[in-house]
């Protein structure tokens, strides 16, 4: 019977649907101080602790007054001036009547809008609006609660805190926010070419870069990578490496998943019980990635070759990651223009590195010459990986592609 590899869009919804199991069971949670729960995944709404604004507002430099008095040809009398962090604690402002106001001070009872002081002119008998002009009630006034209601949630459970949300926490008087524990990913590279970094390698060696590679990719999604040492192309002592990754949430292999006669990781797995849910998918570089399930943790086995694994990791292994950190979360893509002719062999979903110009009116992408997968060089000077559909041969300058965004 022939195997059924998926697609990459049915290996992805797989991958999906353990995500979404996985986040029926959420992380444990701890409290944070604010700064340091940025990147991290909220486990408890951020709830504004009054309305926002919590006064009416005005958003310009100018003069609080009566939209109805702007009409009539008359020089207002000017009572008083408020700048913000003041409150009016005269009468309520009267028809005739302006106050002069900066931007983000209380507007005063009686005023229903703000005129710009770029649109009038001071003169003895008092304030003059320029002819013409005219404001309708509630001109660049917020009103009180317009932003937000006390109590409301501004910041949901779920949400990867980034600047934005800081500063919303911040407003709402959060010194320290409650997020989710930071899930715990187990690097194991395999291969007996593979020597330590601070190795000088023979001819025929070559440096584990992998590891490095997925530790900062892990990193970047806010979880805590655990680099185990390599294993050797040897069943047994993979298989013992497998173990010791028993107290992590995620285990991430690299290499010896291809049809090679040292490709024994497979193997291994499916003597320490492994289920897998997928062998190989129909993507370019990364075909011969594993997807499965251990008695303690998921896994995936991604290829060895550098770009592979980078390319693996983006489009499965992020996201299940994402869901161990309480977050639903998928590959990011943004649409690009191609700078030139592309032609492929149809047949897989190709990621292609690329070099994209992410300029404001049309990003531009630029696939860099490489010399397949295993050319990291060529991801050195990537900045997203351009996606060739399954069915396509030819794309010309100009075409709009996705990008794997890294
Ligand atoms: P494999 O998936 O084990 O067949 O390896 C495919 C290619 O990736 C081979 O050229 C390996 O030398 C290379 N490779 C495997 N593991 C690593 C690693 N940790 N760092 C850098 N290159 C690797
Ligand atoms: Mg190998």
């Amino acid at each position: 019977m022939p195997e059924l590899i998926p697609t990459y869009a049915e290996a992805a919804s797989v991958v999906e649907e353990h995500a979404k199991i996985l986040l029926n069971n959420k992380p444990a949670a701890e409290q944070a101080p604010l700064l340091a729960s940025l990147h991290r995944v909220l486990a408890e709404p951020i709830l504004a602790d009054r309305d926002q604004p919590p006064f009416p507002r005005s958003t310009r430099d100018g003069f609080a007054c009566r939209a109805s008095d702007i009409s009539v040809a008359r020089p207002l009398r000017i009572i008083g001036q408020l700048k913000a962090g003041d409150t009016w604690r005269g009468a309520p402002l009267a028809s005739g009547e302006a106050i002069e106001i900066m931007t983000g001070a209380p507007v005063p009872t009686g005023a229903d809008c703000v005129v710009m002081v770029e649109h009038i002119k001071t003169a003895e008998g008092g304030l003059i609006i320029d002819p013409g002009r005219s404001l309708d009630p509630g001109e660049n006034i917020v009103p009180s609660g317009a932003e937000a209601k006390s109590g409301s949630t501004i910041v949901p459970v779920g949400t990867r805190l980034a600047a934005s949300h800081i500063a919303a926490a911040a407003a709402c008087g959060y010194a320290s926010v409650r997020v989710y524990a930071r899930p715990r990913v187990a690097i194991l590279a395999t291969g007996d070419e593979l020597v330590p970094v601070d190795h000088t390698p023979l001819t025929h060696q070559i440096r584990n870069s992998n590891s490095y590679s997925l530790a900062a990719q892990i990193t970047l999604t806010g979880a805590q990578p655990v680099i185990l040492p390599v294993a050797p192309d040897d069943e047994t002592e993979i298989e013992s490496a497998i173990g010791s990754a028993s107290g992590c949430d995620l285990l991430l292999l690299s290499g010896g998943v291809s049809m090679g006669k040292y490709d024994f990781v497979e193997q291994a797995l499916l003597t320490l019980g492994a289920e897998f849910i997928f062998t190989g998918a129909k993507i370019q570089p990364g075909r011969p990635v594993v997807f499965g399930k251990l008695p303690q943790q998921y896994f995936f086995g991604l290829p060895g070759n550098p770009v592979s694994t980078m390319v693996t990791f983006l489009l499965f292994a992020q996201p299940l990651i994402a869901a161990l950190s309480g977050e639903t979360s998928s590959p990011r893509f943004a649409l690009a223009r191609l700078a030139h002719n592309v032609s492929v062999k149809p047949g897989l979903t190709r990621f292609l590195p690329a070099s994209v110009d992410f300029k404001i009116d049309a990003p531009e992408a630029t696939i860099i010459p490489w010399q397949g997968s295993g050319d990291l060089a060529s991801t050195a000077s990537a900045n997203g990986f351009a996606v060739i559909p399954s069915n396509v041969e030819q794309l010309a300058a100009g075409d709009i592609v996705s990008i794997l965004l890294v």
